[in-house]
Protein backbone atom coordinates (compact mmCIF):
# COMPACT_ATOMS: atom_id res chain seq x y z
CA UNK A 1 0.00 0.00 0.00
CA UNK A 2 0.95 3.38 -0.48
CA UNK A 3 1.37 6.01 2.20
CA UNK A 4 1.86 9.60 2.00
CA UNK A 5 4.48 11.45 4.85
CA UNK A 6 3.81 14.91 5.93
CA UNK A 7 6.13 16.68 7.98
CA UNK A 8 5.07 19.07 10.60
CA UNK A 9 1.56 17.91 10.07
CA UNK A 10 0.30 18.70 13.92
CA UNK A 11 -0.45 22.53 13.64
CA UNK A 12 -0.54 25.05 10.74
CA UNK A 13 -0.36 24.49 7.21
CA UNK A 14 0.63 20.88 7.52
CA UNK A 15 -2.54 20.33 9.16
CA UNK A 16 -4.69 21.13 6.56
CA UNK A 17 -2.03 19.43 4.02
CA UNK A 18 -3.02 16.24 5.88
CA UNK A 19 -6.58 16.78 6.03
CA UNK A 20 -6.88 17.87 2.38
CA UNK A 21 -4.87 14.53 1.07
CA UNK A 22 -6.87 12.47 3.06
CA UNK A 23 -9.72 13.60 0.72
CA UNK A 24 -7.38 11.18 -1.75
CA UNK A 25 -7.95 8.51 0.39
CA UNK A 26 -4.00 7.39 0.55
CA UNK A 27 -3.14 6.41 4.65
CA UNK A 28 -1.29 9.68 6.27
CA UNK A 29 1.81 9.75 8.23
CA UNK A 30 1.85 12.56 10.22
CA UNK A 31 5.24 14.07 11.71
CA UNK A 32 5.16 16.22 14.07
CA UNK A 33 8.63 17.36 16.79
CA UNK A 34 6.91 17.30 20.08
CA UNK A 35 2.85 19.12 20.22
CA UNK A 36 1.44 15.15 20.84
CA UNK A 37 -1.94 16.35 22.16
CA UNK A 38 -2.73 18.69 18.54
CA UNK A 39 -0.77 15.48 16.38
CA UNK A 40 -3.63 13.60 17.60
CA UNK A 41 -6.59 15.72 16.98
CA UNK A 42 -4.97 15.80 13.32
CA UNK A 43 -5.41 12.03 13.43
CA UNK A 44 -8.79 11.96 14.31
CA UNK A 45 -9.89 14.60 11.76
CA UNK A 46 -8.03 12.53 9.25
CA UNK A 47 -9.92 9.31 10.33
CA UNK A 48 -13.08 10.71 10.10
CA UNK A 49 -12.25 11.88 6.66
CA UNK A 50 -12.64 8.35 6.17
CA UNK A 51 -8.75 7.95 5.88
CA UNK A 52 -6.22 5.92 8.04
CA UNK A 53 -3.53 7.98 9.62
CA UNK A 54 -0.73 7.18 11.98
CA UNK A 55 1.15 9.35 14.22
CA UNK A 56 5.13 9.53 13.15
CA UNK A 57 6.85 11.70 15.61
CA UNK A 58 10.81 12.55 15.00
CA UNK A 59 12.53 15.85 14.87
CA UNK A 60 13.95 16.02 11.24
CA UNK A 61 17.09 18.00 12.49
CA UNK A 62 18.43 14.51 13.78
CA UNK A 63 19.55 12.38 11.18
CA UNK A 64 19.52 9.08 13.79
CA UNK A 65 15.93 9.99 14.51
CA UNK A 66 14.59 10.13 11.18
CA UNK A 67 16.78 7.09 9.94
CA UNK A 68 14.79 5.15 13.43
CA UNK A 69 12.00 6.13 12.31
CA UNK A 70 12.22 5.04 9.05
CA UNK A 71 13.34 1.83 9.81
CA UNK A 72 11.14 1.17 12.26
CA UNK A 73 8.21 2.28 9.67
CA UNK A 74 9.38 -0.28 7.18
CA UNK A 75 9.79 -3.38 9.87
CA UNK A 76 6.15 -2.80 10.12
CA UNK A 77 5.04 -2.19 6.77
CA UNK A 78 7.43 -4.88 5.03
CA UNK A 79 5.01 -4.37 1.91
CA UNK A 80 4.22 -0.73 1.89
CA UNK A 81 5.75 2.46 0.43
CA UNK A 82 5.88 6.25 0.72
CA UNK A 83 4.53 7.45 -2.47
CA UNK A 84 4.40 11.13 -1.55
CA UNK A 85 6.46 13.49 0.91
CA UNK A 86 5.80 16.71 1.91
CA UNK A 87 8.66 18.50 3.20
CA UNK A 88 6.39 21.26 5.39
CA UNK A 89 7.97 21.45 8.84
CA UNK A 90 9.70 24.66 9.35
CA UNK A 91 10.69 27.69 11.95
CA UNK A 92 11.50 30.91 11.54
CA UNK A 93 13.72 32.80 14.10
CA UNK A 94 13.56 36.57 13.16
CA UNK A 95 16.26 39.16 13.63
CA UNK A 96 18.25 42.14 11.70
CA UNK A 97 21.58 40.05 10.50
CA UNK A 98 24.20 42.76 12.67
CA UNK A 99 21.78 41.23 15.81
CA UNK A 100 21.37 37.32 14.79
CA UNK A 101 22.63 35.10 17.01
CA UNK A 102 24.53 31.81 15.91
CA UNK A 103 21.37 29.41 16.94
CA UNK A 104 19.06 31.75 14.98
CA UNK A 105 20.85 31.59 12.25
CA UNK A 106 21.57 27.73 12.53
CA UNK A 107 18.51 26.75 13.94
CA UNK A 108 16.42 28.25 10.96
CA UNK A 109 18.61 26.77 8.07
CA UNK A 110 19.35 23.16 10.14
CA UNK A 111 15.72 22.50 10.05
CA UNK A 112 15.18 23.93 6.70
CA UNK A 113 17.94 22.47 4.72
CA UNK A 114 19.30 19.38 6.90
CA UNK A 115 15.81 18.29 8.04
CA UNK A 116 14.75 18.23 4.54
CA UNK A 117 18.19 16.38 3.46
CA UNK A 118 17.97 13.67 5.81
CA UNK A 119 14.28 12.97 5.51
CA UNK A 120 14.22 12.91 1.69
CA UNK A 121 17.52 11.14 0.86
CA UNK A 122 15.79 7.94 3.40
CA UNK A 123 12.19 8.40 1.36
CA UNK A 124 13.83 8.31 -1.53
CA UNK A 125 14.80 4.91 -1.01
CA UNK A 126 11.13 3.82 -1.42
CA UNK A 127 10.20 5.81 -4.43
CA UNK A 128 13.30 5.07 -6.86
CA UNK A 129 13.32 1.15 -6.94
CA UNK A 130 11.61 -0.24 -9.88
CA UNK A 131 10.64 3.02 -11.29
CA UNK A 132 7.81 3.27 -8.44
CA UNK A 133 7.36 6.90 -8.87
CA UNK A 134 6.75 9.35 -6.18
CA UNK A 135 5.93 13.20 -5.31
CA UNK A 136 7.91 15.34 -3.36
CA UNK A 137 6.86 19.05 -2.11
CA UNK A 138 8.38 20.95 -0.62
CA UNK A 139 7.33 24.18 1.79
CA UNK A 140 9.00 27.26 0.49
CA UNK A 141 8.21 30.79 1.10
CA UNK A 142 7.95 34.05 -0.09
CA UNK A 143 10.71 34.91 2.05
CA UNK A 144 12.99 32.50 -0.18
CA UNK A 145 11.90 33.74 -3.48
CA UNK A 146 11.96 37.49 -2.78
CA UNK A 147 13.97 38.02 0.27
CA UNK A 148 12.18 39.66 3.64
CA UNK A 149 14.31 42.12 5.71
CA UNK A 150 14.59 40.53 9.60
CA UNK A 151 14.84 36.90 8.10
CA UNK A 152 18.00 36.69 6.42
CA UNK A 153 18.30 33.04 7.92
CA UNK A 154 14.94 32.26 6.52
CA UNK A 155 15.14 33.84 3.21
CA UNK A 156 18.54 31.74 3.04
CA UNK A 157 16.98 28.36 3.86
CA UNK A 158 13.76 28.76 1.97
CA UNK A 159 16.13 29.64 -1.72
CA UNK A 160 18.53 26.94 -0.75
CA UNK A 161 15.35 24.57 -0.27
CA UNK A 162 14.11 25.74 -3.63
CA UNK A 163 17.51 25.13 -5.30
CA UNK A 164 17.54 21.54 -3.94
CA UNK A 165 14.15 21.52 -5.52
CA UNK A 166 15.32 21.95 -8.63
CA UNK A 167 18.81 19.85 -8.73
CA UNK A 168 16.66 16.46 -7.26
CA UNK A 169 13.89 17.21 -9.79
CA UNK A 170 16.28 16.78 -12.29
CA UNK A 171 17.96 13.50 -10.74
CA UNK A 172 15.30 11.82 -10.21
CA UNK A 173 12.56 12.69 -13.06
CA UNK A 174 13.65 9.56 -15.52
CA UNK A 175 12.45 7.58 -12.37
CA UNK A 176 9.05 8.84 -12.59
CA UNK A 177 9.33 11.00 -9.73
CA UNK A 178 8.76 15.01 -9.38
CA UNK A 179 9.80 17.21 -7.11
CA UNK A 180 7.79 20.99 -6.88
CA UNK A 181 8.28 23.66 -4.22
CA UNK A 182 5.29 25.70 -2.82
CA UNK A 183 6.31 29.72 -2.11
CA UNK A 184 3.47 30.59 0.67
CA UNK A 185 3.32 34.65 1.34
CA UNK A 186 1.55 35.23 4.49
CA UNK A 187 -0.75 32.53 6.37
CA UNK A 188 -3.00 32.61 9.07
CA UNK A 189 -0.57 30.02 11.38
CA UNK A 190 1.11 29.86 14.95
CA UNK A 191 4.32 31.03 12.70
CA UNK A 192 2.43 34.45 12.09
CA UNK A 193 0.86 35.01 15.03
CA UNK A 194 2.97 37.62 16.46
CA UNK A 195 2.95 39.54 13.31
CA UNK A 196 0.79 43.03 12.64
CA UNK A 197 -1.90 41.09 10.41
CA UNK A 198 -3.69 44.57 9.88
CA UNK A 199 -0.68 46.11 8.76
CA UNK A 200 0.84 43.90 7.09
CA UNK A 201 -2.30 42.92 4.77
CA UNK A 202 -2.19 46.76 3.11
CA UNK A 203 0.86 45.57 1.34
CA UNK A 204 -1.21 42.43 -0.24
CA UNK A 205 -3.29 42.62 -3.08
CA UNK A 206 -5.97 40.69 -1.96
CA UNK A 207 -5.87 42.43 1.58
CA UNK A 208 -5.45 39.60 3.78
CA UNK A 209 -3.45 36.56 4.89
CA UNK A 210 -4.12 33.32 2.93
CA UNK A 211 -5.54 30.69 5.11
CA UNK A 212 -3.72 27.04 5.18
CA UNK A 213 -6.38 25.42 2.87
CA UNK A 214 -5.54 27.43 0.45
CA UNK A 215 -2.19 26.50 0.71
CA UNK A 216 -2.67 22.76 1.03
CA UNK A 217 -5.18 22.95 -2.36
CA UNK A 218 -1.93 23.73 -4.43
CA UNK A 219 0.11 20.98 -2.38
CA UNK A 220 -2.81 18.58 -3.82
CA UNK A 221 -2.70 19.47 -7.26
CA UNK A 222 0.87 18.74 -7.49
CA UNK A 223 0.50 15.55 -5.49
CA UNK A 224 -2.33 14.64 -7.91
CA UNK A 225 -2.28 12.65 -11.29
CA UNK A 226 -2.75 16.00 -13.18
CA UNK A 227 0.21 17.39 -12.40
CA UNK A 228 2.44 14.31 -13.20
CA UNK A 229 4.47 16.25 -16.04
CA UNK A 230 5.16 19.39 -13.73
CA UNK A 231 8.35 19.10 -11.91
CA UNK A 232 11.15 21.38 -10.44
CA UNK A 233 8.99 24.28 -10.29
CA UNK A 234 7.47 26.43 -8.13
CA UNK A 235 4.13 27.62 -7.26
CA UNK A 236 3.99 31.00 -5.50
CA UNK A 237 0.69 31.07 -3.19
CA UNK A 238 0.47 35.01 -1.86
CA UNK A 239 -2.17 37.12 -2.91
CA UNK A 240 -0.16 38.57 -6.00
CA UNK A 241 2.54 39.67 -3.04
CA UNK A 242 5.12 38.95 -5.58
CA UNK A 243 5.43 37.50 -8.66
P1 LIG B 1 3.56 26.24 12.42
O1 LIG B 1 2.11 26.52 12.56
O2 LIG B 1 4.54 26.93 13.33
O3 LIG B 1 3.77 24.63 12.53
C1 LIG B 1 5.06 24.13 12.40
C2 LIG B 1 5.01 22.63 12.32
O4 LIG B 1 6.34 22.13 12.09
C3 LIG B 1 4.51 21.96 13.58
O5 LIG B 1 3.78 20.82 13.22
C4 LIG B 1 5.82 21.55 14.29
O6 LIG B 1 5.65 20.44 15.17
C5 LIG B 1 6.66 21.18 13.09
N1 LIG B 1 8.10 21.21 13.31
C6 LIG B 1 8.89 22.28 13.57
N2 LIG B 1 10.17 21.90 13.69
C7 LIG B 1 10.19 20.56 13.52
C8 LIG B 1 11.21 19.57 13.54
N3 LIG B 1 12.49 19.89 13.79
N4 LIG B 1 10.88 18.28 13.31
C9 LIG B 1 9.59 17.93 13.07
N5 LIG B 1 8.58 18.81 13.03
C10 LIG B 1 8.88 20.11 13.26
O7 LIG B 1 4.07 26.56 10.94
P2 LIG B 1 3.25 26.86 9.59
O8 LIG B 1 2.96 28.31 9.53
O9 LIG B 1 2.16 25.88 9.43
O10 LIG B 1 4.40 26.60 8.51
C11 LIG B 1 4.53 25.37 7.82
C12 LIG B 1 5.58 25.56 6.74
O11 LIG B 1 5.17 26.60 5.86
C13 LIG B 1 6.95 25.97 7.26
O12 LIG B 1 7.96 25.37 6.48
C14 LIG B 1 6.97 27.47 7.04
O13 LIG B 1 8.28 27.96 6.93
C15 LIG B 1 6.19 27.58 5.74
N6 LIG B 1 5.61 28.88 5.51
C16 LIG B 1 4.72 29.42 6.39
C17 LIG B 1 4.17 30.67 6.12
C18 LIG B 1 3.20 31.33 7.05
O14 LIG B 1 2.87 32.50 6.82
N7 LIG B 1 2.70 30.65 8.07
C19 LIG B 1 4.54 31.36 4.97
C20 LIG B 1 5.43 30.75 4.07
C21 LIG B 1 5.96 29.52 4.35
P3 LIG B 1 5.15 20.62 16.72
O15 LIG B 1 3.68 20.94 16.66
O16 LIG B 1 5.42 19.29 17.35
O17 LIG B 1 5.95 21.75 17.29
Amino acid sequence: MKYTLITGASRGIGKAVALRLAKMGQPILINYRSNEAKALEVKQLVEAEGCQAELMPFDITDEAAVNKAMDDWESAHPDDYISILVNNAGIRHDNVMFMMSDDEWHSVLDTTLNGFFYLTRRVLKHMMPRHRGGRIVNMASLSGVKGLPGQANYSAAKAGLIGATKALAIEVAPRNVTVNAVAPGFVETDMTADLNEDELKKQIPMRRFAKPEEIAEVVAFLVSPGASYVTGDVINVNGGLYT
